[in-house]
């Protein structure tokens, strides 16, 4: 897909004119809320239940290598092939291998961010293959040639109406009714079960201590992508282990509550290899992509290492604002929301995301909302102060605050030539101050904020005697 996360300021202008997308998007986030609310209502101990799932994924990252060496003993013991990938033109490289080795014509995915990460779907078509997202929302961004628009619900930037359009200009199946329409991606998509050679999925949790793949799911085309292709293709980013089977059901008890508002999602397999001697289903042959793609860089900073906790279960995106005004597509790339934000600004080059950590309000909505406390505002305002830093203009900034007297010099300089900052504002390369300077009257400068508040305080000294 294409990156247009250097547009993100664009991108936000556009979408906010797009009433239709405003309407659609304030129903489903509504809608996502409401079914949460209640499942949250009715559930004992929720904050205890959040603490676990909190502690199990905090366990995962301070225990990250050991945990890593672990799953891949375990996994290759129990029959798994387990391939490690740096970025994504190795993890690229690497499955396209395993589909050429196989003679893959057909693939079958399940719905997973990770394979969007890095862009999977043109590499395998690439490699000769067909490739069918089996997901519906995934089915139908696929069939509109459209990168998902929310991490679990990919399509919910689409009407039924839209979506009734597209099935009949691409399919050539005419439906109205969402059952109608499910029905006909069902009647699609099974033929393609049938006749494929590769299944690929994602990987919500892998368990180190026994080699299992956890996949969570609700319309139950991941299990068919698992068990009806011979060959089966997990692919995780590394932080997704967890170190023990109780640590994944502490997980598993708050991921469908805060996600879809479901005490269980319909379909959670775990699965412990290929398909043994004697066993009527499942994959003959399993391989485990284990991806870093930059995470390690990302744990190695203790002011966004946060962001790994994540287990994508979409209730910040759903509590946002902002998303809920602009939609997924803004962000320009996979990742959206706040949690979104946060990904694309670490995992992208800095030069690609400069606006995004900005496209926040920091209301603080998405940090109440995440089970897991992740605390998004402060991620974001670490990203800005990461950018100001790396800035012309925040090296210098950063150069006069530790210098006072170099400080007072040049703020008495600024006051004497240019009071109102106009022209600061209209100097080349210093991006953050003209994007504030747009949106705000800034205050004058003419007498400095010091000489005020000496002021202030001997006319104080004044009254007082
Ligand atoms: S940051 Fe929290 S709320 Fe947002 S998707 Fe991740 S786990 Fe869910």
């Amino acid at each position: 897909m294409e990156v247009t996360t250097r547009r993100f300021r664009q991108n936000t202008e556009d979408a906010c004119r797009n009433g239709n997308l405003r309407a659609v998007l304030d129903h489903a986030t509504r809608y996502f809320q409401s079914k949460r609310a209640a499942a949250l209502a009715v559930f004992d101990g929720r904050e205890e239940h959040f603490a676990r799932a909190r502690a199990a994924r905090l366990t995962a990252l301070s225990r990250l290598p050991e945990l890593l060496e672990q799953l891949e003993q375990n996994a290759s013991a129990a029959g798994v092939r387990v391939h490690w990938a740096t970025d994504a033109a190795e993890a690229r490289a690497l499955i396209s291998g395993i589909a050429r080795e196989n003679g893959v014509r057909v693939v079958v995915k399940g719905k997973s961010m990770i394979t969007e990460e890095i862009g999977l779907n043109e590499a395998l078509q690439s490699a000769g293959a067909e490739v069918w997202e089996t997901d519906l929302g995934e089915f139908i961004v696929q069939l509109a040639g459209e990168a998902p628009s929310h991490i679990i619900a990919p399509a919910i930037h689409k009407s039924r109406a839209e979506v009734a359009e597209l099935f009949q200009e691409k399919l050539g199946l005419t439906g109205q009714s969402i059952p109608e329409l499910t029905l006909l991606a069902r009647q699609a998509l099974r033929e393609k079960f049938l006749a494929a050679d590769m299944g690929v999925t994602g990987v919500n949790m892998a368990v180190a201590e026994t080699g299992s793949v956890i996949l969570v799911e609700n319309e139950g085309n991941i299990r068919m992508s698992t068990t009806c292709p011979p060959l089966h293709v997990a692919v995780m980013s590394l932080e997704k282990v967890v170190a023990t089977l109780e640590d994944a059901a502490d997980v598993l008890r708050a991921l469908p509550r805060s996600a879809t508002g479901q005490r269980m999602s319909s379909y959670v397999s775990v699965l412990t290899g290929p398909r043994k001697a004697g066993e009527a289903d499942g994959a003959k042959q399993m391989h485990l992509v284990i991806l870093d793609n930059g995470r390690s860089k990302v744990l190695a900073d203790p002011a966004l290492a946060e962001a790994l906790l994540c287990f994508r279960c979409g209730a910040c995106v759903n509590a946002c604002p902002v998303y809920q005004t602009v939609g997924g597509h803004a962000y320009g790339w996979i990742y959206s929301g706040p949690i979104g934000a946060v990904l694309n600004s670490l995992l992208l080059p800095p030069d690609d995301t400069r606006d995004t950590p900005y496209g926040c309000t920091l209301c603080g909505a998405c940090a109440q909302a995440c089970p897991l406390g992740i605390d998004h505002p402060k991620m974001l305002l670490a990203l800005r102060q990461q950018l100001r830093t790396g800035s012309g203009f925040g090296a210098l900034h950063t150069l006069l605050a530790r210098h006072p007297l170099a400080y007072r010099a040049a703020a008495g300089t600024a006051c004497a030539v240019d009071p109102d900052l106009n022209l600061l504002a209209r100097l080349p390369g210093l991006p953050g101050v003209k994007g504030f300077a747009r949106s705000r009257r800034l205050p004058s400068l003419k007498t400095p904020f010091s000489a005020r508040f000496r002021a202030l305080q001997t006319s104080r000294r004044k009254g007082d005697a």
